[in-house]
């Protein structure tokens, strides 16, 4: 059978289903589903998503039989409004709509008024007995279709207007010049003269006349439809917004009904809740004697409902009525178009409507205390992008101006908010301003580990290049700072301390606003908001943490940020990265400094005592936060030379400081150099070149585990070996974890448990996963140098070719940036494999992953299905990871009673205690 093009509506006769939302569009679907439930719709009909996809598959030509589909429908419309189409007399006139699967606002084209002619004007202008109206409505139309269909400019056509109200309608009404002259205030012989001039304009910017055949208008604006998907900013926004799948855009046509009849009809937006704040009210504007161009372009200041209520009550109590239908049919809170043609109230369309992440929250919660839908329904409706925009401080959107007006320049959102500061270009810097008060935004073409201390003390971080999981990046999102990597315009010059996009230069100590949550860099300090966190949010996630199998940890340094995750809902640290522990202050960097240069061993382990002491009190603080969870701890993992400095003015500063000459220094740096270092000696590798850093490292840990158990905290302390690739390599390492931490519980004379586990990150370790579950009692997936080592792309150099990778319009070989979303397929494969493996040997293997992905909620759902024990993410991330688990698995049991296989016992029992896969731990 031949494929329907077209899906017809009518109260009386529906094609459509609200299901149908990927075939006829958001507007299309809604539109049928209104029908069928007996709202009052103008009839109309619908083109498929499938038409616009094949017009573009077939070089923009219309797919063979659509045209006698159309025709087919156009008639049946006659029929049903017992009007012709373009008649001249009561001719029947459409509005041809794109609507999109998914609401592209503002993304693509509308035409009203279609089917107005020379010829059917004098039939409308007859049937109303309003003949300026008509005008008016001809008027309109030309500029629609012109700018539209035709891609004038509707510059030339407003200039006309401009130009008639100040030459024609002030002079005769004799309005001083400080008066407004509005649209309404033209007459009909005024108009008619307008649609002479609109007429010329077309003639002259087209080089023909405007086109009297209704059905060369309506393939005209069905074109310009299709064509408005492929616009510039369709498709930037496709991307922006990571919409993809989405074949194309629907097209409505559908009889024209007017709010602009006079003062008995108007037409208004309006939402079914608050879409700020979410309460239950019923919020929107409406504008009388108004055609719905009007309320978008502004042209008038629309009223509120509630003087629309007191103005037009019967007509309010129409819209009031749609509303609670509306809700209790779709049990969503909808965005509406209507319209009022004399007093008779039409709907336009009803999509459900978007929300700030406060208002999301509450909408949820509340429609399920109003047991409109399941608390895990509510549950399903919430995004990462909500929680996240609960958190983060905002621009405070009220200055749309100054943020237009100081816009400088876009880079790659690596982590959202805002914030706003003082340039500066060094970690130095960026630290000695921030002690003495100042507010910093720190720039850099890409940061190192040297750089944390700046980076910390910074309002936001803003670099060059690097991509969503470069050093900047991924050390901004553990602290929930504001970050824009990969901002390739920018041209640093550190010597000359400012930076340059283009002819602009920014120098050091000028403001700037950073909007994380969309990679834009403004010129000027911005004011910034912190939303509250809402009561519906906790009751959310309560309920998300009620339903959730998978365990939720955190990564994190520093007993602040333990103490921060474990308020956000983490339960133990799934990754300490002891080395960010070595940054803190001058001291510690100087010893860990000193501990590479050293020549000896003695030497080693004379500045390795020095560090002893930080890391024990970090570790003690970090036990305390984390009282009756696991905390695991990973021993040294980068390469050595990220430690030194390497400029020679530093070299010989720290050669003074630690009293040996500065050849040595720089000999010593320089042969730390690399050429490949993230292949290099780094990970568990130094731990076997230098034993005696490990030592130091597990008696920091459990020294301080005794002396924590001691005090009365219960510590569960777990052991991590990095970058480990071989059952051998682990098992020398094993045994001097055992050896040290052994001798120092049996002289604390205490009972102390740990566990000694390893990361799996090097492919290899996953596919020998069974023999390295025989040494190693957990695994976590470190899935940062897992993609890295699978894919061969160097984390920190994706930034520059990978987005080539990802967009649709170039190569778009992956779906989502592999250093964000779980690459399931290829890296996804060695985590299964590594998980099956290791529980062959050892059935209770605890399982994790500690990498990037462990906070993205696809990957979290990937590590629920593979039978991951917990995921550990930056504290910001727990919610989001939290939320994403909940989600996962009442998925899974939908998916489940979809099959008809009954969900496990297992998984259904929330007090099933015993160590299985799917018990939080
Ligand atoms: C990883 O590789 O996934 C990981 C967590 O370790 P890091 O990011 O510190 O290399
Ligand atoms: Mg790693």
């Amino acid at each position: 059978m031949p494929k329907k093009f077209v899906y017809f509506f009518t109260q009386s006769h529906t094609e459509g289903r609200k299901e149908m939302k990927n075939l006829l569009g958001g507007k299309g679907s809604g539109l049928a589903e209104m029908c069928s439930i007996g709202l009052p719709v103008p009839a109309g009909f619908t083109l498929t998503t499938d038409v616009c996809d094949l017009y573009f598959k077939n070089d923009r030509r219309f797919p063979k039989g659509l045209e006698a589909e159309v025709v087919k429908n156009l008639k049946r419309l006659e029929k049903t409004t017992g009007k012709k189409f373009a008649a001249a007399d009561d001719p029947l006139l459409v509005s041809v709509r794109s609507g999109a699967p998914v609401s592209m606002p503002g993304m693509m084209e509308t035409i009203l008024n279609l089917g107005l002619t020379d010829r059917s004007i004098e039939g409308l202008a007859r049937k109303t007995g309003n003949r300026r109206f008509a005008i008016d409505a001809y008027r309109r139309f030309i500029t629609m279709y012109g700018s539209t269909a035709m891609g004038l400019e509707r510059e030339a056509f407003d200039t006309a207007l401009a130009r008639l109200k100040e030459e024609r309608t002030r002079r005769r009404l004799h309005a001083p010049v400080e008066r407004k002259i509005n649209d309404t205030d033209i007459s009909a012989d005024e108009l008619e003269e307008l649609v002479k001039v609109y007429k010329a304009i077309y003639r002259e910017k087209t080089g023909r006349d405007f086109p009297q055949d209704p059905l060369e208008q309506l393939w005209g604006a069905i074109r310009a439809v299709f064509d408005s998907w492929m616009a510039d900013k369709a498709v930037t926004y496709r991307r922006v917004e990571n919409l993809r799948n989405i074949s194309g855009t629907a097209v409505n046509i559908q009889q024209m009904v007017f709010g602009n009849m006079g003062e008995r009809s108007g037409t208004g937006v309006c939402f079914t809740r608050d879409p700020n704040t979410g309460e239950n009210t019923f919020y929107g504007d409406y504008l009388i004697n108004a055609q719905g161009e009007d309320v978008v372009a502004g042209i008038r200041t629309p009223m509120k409902l509630a003087e629309f209520e007191k103005k037009d009550p019967v007509s309010y109590r129409q819209l009031v009525n749609v509303r609670r239908v509306l809700e209790s049919h779709f049990k969503e809170m909808q965005d509406l178009e209507f319209t009022v043609e004399e007093g008779k109230l039409f709907m336009l369309q009803c999509r459900t409507g978007k929300r700030s992440p406060m208002a999301a929250f509450k909408i949820a919660v509340d429609m399920a205390q109003e047991k409109l839908i399941s608390k895990k329904e509510a549950i399903l409706r919430i995004k990462d992008k909500d929680i996240e925009g609960i958190f983060y401080p905002v621009i405070d959107p009220a200055q749309r101006e100054a943020m237009r007006q100081y816009y400088l320049v876009t880079g790659i959102d690596a982590v959202p908010g805002a914030a706003t500061g003082k340039v500066v270009f060094t970690a130095h810097d960026a630290e000695a301003w921030t002690a003495r008060g100042e507010k910093v935004i720190m720039v850099r073409k890409e940061t190192s580990p040297e750089d944390v201390g700046g980076m910390h003390a910074a309002q936001g971080i803003l670099t060059a290049t690097g991509g969503k999981t470069s050093h900047a990046a991924v050390v901004a999102r553990g602290w929930g700072k504001c970050c824009i990597v990969g901002c390739e315009k920018l041209t640093i010059d550190y010597e000359r301390e400012q930076f340059a996009v283009g002819q602009t230069v920014v120098h050091k100590g000028e403001e700037i606003t950073l909007n994380g949550s969309t990679g834009d860099v403004f010129r000027t300090a911005l004011k910034l908001i912190r939303p509250e966190l809402p009561a519906a949010y906790k009751s959310l996630l309560e309920w998300a943490d009620d339903i959730r199998r998978l365990g939720v940890r955190t990564n994190a340094d520093t007993p602040y940020d333990a103490q921060r995750a474990v308020e956000l809902g983490a339960e133990g640290i799934g990754l300490c990265r002891t080395e960010h522990m070595f940054f803190d202050t001058e001291e510690r960097r100087q010893a860990i400094q000193e501990m590479i240069v050293a020549d000896t061993v003695e030497e080693r382990i004379r500045a390795l005592d020095r560090l002893l002491p930080y890391q024990r009190e970090d570790f003690k603080g970090i036990f305390t936060a984390m009282d009756g969870c696991p905390v695991t701890i990973r021993l040294i993992d980068p390469p050595l030379h990220e430690f030194v400095p390497h400029d020679e003015a530093k070299q010989r500063e720290l050669a003074a400081k630690i009293g040996i000459s500065y050849e040595l220094v720089r000999a010593r740096v320089e042969q730390l150099h690399e050429a490949n270092p993230m292949l290099g000696h780094r990970g568990c590798r130094l731990a076997i070149t230098y034993p005696e850093i490990l030592d130091m490292q597990v008696r920091a840990i459990i020294e301080a585990a005794c002396e924590c158990q001691q005090q009365g905290v219960d510590v569960r302390p777990e052991i991590m070996v990095p970058l480990t690739m071989d059952r051998k390599e682990l098992q020398v390492l094993d045994t001097r974890i055992r050896k040290v931490s052994d001798a120092i519980i049996a002289a604390s004379g205490r009972k102390l448990s740990y566990l000694v586990g390893t990361m799996i990150e090097v492919p290899r370790a996953a596919l020998l996963a069974d023999q390295i579950a025989q040494v190693a009692e957990f695994f976590s997936f470190g899935t940062n140098d897992l993609t890295q080592m699978t894919l061969g792309i160097s984390r920190d150099d994706a930034g520059k070719f990978l987005p080539d990778y990802v967009d649709e319009k170039k190569a778009g070989v992956f779906h989502d940036d592999p250093f964000q979303s779980l690459d399931q397929e290829g890296v996804g494969m060695l985590v299964r494999m590594g998980i099956e493996k290791g529980r062959r040997i050892r059935p209770k293997l605890k399982v994790g992953i500690c990498g990037e992905h462990g906070g993205e909620p696809k990957s979290v759902e990937f590590c629920y299905r593979v039978g991951m024990d917990y995921v550990s993410c930056s504290p910001f991330r727990v919610p989001i990871a939290r939320l994403a688990a909940a989600q996962a698995r009442i998925k899974e049991e939908t998916a489940d009673r979809n099959s008809r296989r009954p969900v496990s016992r297992k998984r259904q029992t929330k007090t099933n205690k015993g160590p299985t896969r799917r018990t939080k731990r």
